[in-house]
């Protein structure tokens, strides 16, 4: 009987799983087919300073329009694109296209302190050969000044630690390249890799943000990475600050810089020159 049950339950899902593939195929056709017709646009979310509102720096996002279609939200493509392989080419296309764009606005802007650019990598990217010689390549072309860019990595990428990984990060190190942690906390976060990898910025992830300051759990652990960040000399970046409460609380325990929406969402270039061009940074707008 459970045997013949099993069976039906079978047949009942299956043109369900066979409409999944089908999609999953869709798409990946689709992917194939935007990349080679480079249809991507980036938008750029500010880095603010959490006591002043001064933007710092921008990360790059990938966007995906994606023609007569509903918007492919990043969370979609960005795995999809690293199954199939795509990530290289999508991967290199992004950072020649940030470092045009960072170099434009660092040109426009005229600060004494140029804002930097923040480029996120998947792991895929750091196992190709040809990656070091494409961040030269994009570094030379957009002729940015050596610390403009920060590339963002996770946990997984220095998890995997090999001679290959540890080596690329030393040569970008010496190129001027900052290395930053994304989504801190949220992979198999080990101490031995802030030990042995010469990181600059850990990037909490905004699921540690979401619940400060109503649990004092989290804002302990916060406080905890907050300090440790401190004591080995690495920056900390708050991801996901949406309200005026996290905000106050993340200053008080001596977060240094944040992003969320609170500051600012993800702009087109355009808006993010204007941001640059306000005196005062990005205030945050209280919540209705
Ligand atoms: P991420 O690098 O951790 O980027 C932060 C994500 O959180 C972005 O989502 C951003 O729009 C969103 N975010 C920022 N502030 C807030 C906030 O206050 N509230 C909420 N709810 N969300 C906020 P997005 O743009 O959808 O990107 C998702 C992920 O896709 C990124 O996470 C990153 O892992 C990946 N991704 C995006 N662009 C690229 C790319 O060019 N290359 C690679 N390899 N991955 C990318
Ligand atoms: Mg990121
Ligand atoms: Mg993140
Ligand atoms: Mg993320």
């Amino acid at each position: 009987a459970a045997k013949a049950s099993g069976k039906r339950q079978w047949r009942r899902f299956q043109p369900q799983q066979r409409a999944r593939v089908m999609e999953r195929h869709d798409l990946q056709a689709r992917l194939n087919r935007a990349i080679a017709d480079e249809e991507f646009t980036l938008c750029y979310q500010p880095v603010v300073d959490i006591t002043t509102g001064d933007v710092v720096g921008f990360e790059a996002l990938a966007r995906w329009p994606s023609l007569g279609n509903e918007p492919v939200p990043p969370g979609q493509f960005i795995p999809l694109a690293e199954e199939t392989g795509h990530i290289s080419a999508l991967g290199t296309w992004v950072l020649h296209h940030a470092t045009a764009d960072i170099a434009r606005l660092q040109h426009s802007a005229r600060r004494t302190r140029p804002p930097y650019l923040s480029v996120n990598v998947s792991a895929r990217q750091w196992r190709d050969t040809g990656f070091l010689n494409e961040v030269c390549r994009a570094l030379d072309t957009a002729a940015l000044c050596r610390g403009t860019l920060q590339l963002e990595l996770t946990e997984s990428v220095l998890m995997q630690r090999t001679e290959q990984i540890d080596t690329l990060i030393r040569e970008l190190k010496d190129l001027g390249v900052r290395i930053a942690v994304d989504d801190f906390g949220t992979g198999y976060s080990s101490l031995r890799y802030l030990r042995d990898f010469p990181i600059d910025v850990l990037k909490i992830d905004k699921t540690f943000i979401d619940d400060i300051p109503q649990d004092p759990r989290q804002v302990a652990l916060v406080e905890g990475i907050i300090h440790l960040a401190d004591t080995l000399g690495l920056q900390v970046i708050a991801e996901g600050i949406e309200t005026q409460e996290q905000w106050e609380l993340l200053a008080d325990i001596g977060c240094g810089y944040g992003q969320g929406y609170l500051f600012a969402r993800p702009m087109t270039v355009e808006q993010s020159g204007a941001v640059l061009q306000q005196r005062g940074g990005v205030r945050p707008s209280p919540q209705v």
